[in-house]
């Protein structure tokens, strides 16, 4: 019997998936709510920004996803009590956290109230369903910024993946939009990091079947048009809008094509707006296609953040769930197909 372990290859992309966020989240984090850039502006590692990171420190966007992270190395992330612990952890990370997304902290804050203290997932479903039946305007970027993880977890099942994409965005986010974005993402990077190929296409599959016209439209739209089109960027749909169309529309060079990671963030940040998030969701897919040998060494050595990890800790944790979750089975890659 063949030993069940993921290719090195397979590997090394998981960790570029996890540290793509990373590093799209502290590139972009300096630079957060700016208008749009010339296309030859310069865009640097430095941190600043209104919240005065340090350069190379992530922000929310990958501490949310960590936790979840650290949530799947300790069990299948469709357990209750596993979405008990990634909810708990959520709201102690809140408490002291830099920057909370304002749909989140709203959340958070309501569930912890709600339980009288820690809360549930259940207390978050609640607390994101009655904001939602409250405004319905919950489609905010926040769940999408955090799919990286999820991809990793469930390399070898398709269904598992875009089950486990949709329920941990209803945590904070009721709006299904929210939800059906993680579910195309969070399948683009698996299939990524199992093929080293881009296709947001792939995920299309996963939707319900009445949503997957209005995500193809999206998609052609965001390779189409410049990602300066999707201004409303903290919106979900703008959000992963921009991040395709930077990550199709920026040139892949046949002598360099590892570069392409670093060109398509320096453009999610020129789009402007909720540059880090963008960037972010955009480095997930990237680092997944490119692999973790496509990040900067002078990126990889000042990346660092919440809870005190650094690069290495990040790629250390990417192989393990990719070694963990990975099955040797072609089919696992795919939907069924409607007859
Ligand atoms: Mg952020």
């Amino acid at each position: 019997m063949a030993e069940r372990t993921a290719p090195a290859a397979v590997r090394n992309r998981a960790a570029g998936a996890l540290l793509g966020t990373a590093a799209g989240d502290a590139l972009g984090a300096g630079y957060e709510f700016g208008d749009p850039m010339a296309a030859d502006a310069p865009v640097e590692m430095r941190g600043g920004g209104g919240f005065q990171w340090a350069p190379g420190e992530w922000t929310d966007d990958t501490a949310m996803a960590l936790v979840i992270a650290d949530a799947a190395a300790a069990g299948d992330l469709r357990d209750e009590a596993v979405q008990d612990r990634i909810a708990a952890a959520w709201a102690a990370w809140a408490r002291d956290a830099t920057d909370v997304g304002v749909q989140t902290r709203k959340v958070l804050t309501d569930a912890s109230a709600a339980a009288g203290g820690v809360p549930t997932a259940n207390h978050l479903r609640a607390a994101a369903a009655e904001l939602h039946a409250g405004t319905s305007r919950t489609a905010g970027n926040g769940s999408l910024m955090r799919t990286a993880p999820v991809a990793l977890a469930y390399l070898g099942d398709a269904e598992a993946c875009a089950e486990v994409a949709f329920a941990l965005s209803s945590l904070t986010h009721a709006d299904p939009e929210a939800g059906e974005a993680c579910v195309l993402w969070s399948l683009a990077i698996r299939h990524s990091v199992l093929t080293g190929e881009l296709d947001a296409r792939v995920g299309l599959l996963g939707l319900p079947a009445a949503a997957r016209e209005k995500w193809l439209k999206r998609l052609n739209e965001a390779e189409r048009e410049p990602a300066t089109t999707f201004r409303d960027n903290g919106w979900v749909v703008h959000a992963l809008q921009a991040a395709w169309a930077c990550i199709l529309q920026t040139p892949v060079l046949p002598y360099d094509p590892d570069q392409h990671l670093v060109d398509a963030l320096e453009n999610c940040v020129r789009a402007g707006g909720d540059t880090d998030t963008v960037a972010a969701i955009a480095g997930g897919l990237l680092g997944a296609c490119h692999g973790v040998g496509a990040i900067p060494q002078d990126w990889a050595d000042v990346l660092h953040g919440w809870p005190g990890r650094s690069t290495d800790d990040l790629v250390h944790q990417a192989r393990e769930l990719a070694a963990a979750s990975w099955a040797e089975d072609p089919d696992a890659e795919l939907f069924d197909l409607p007859e």
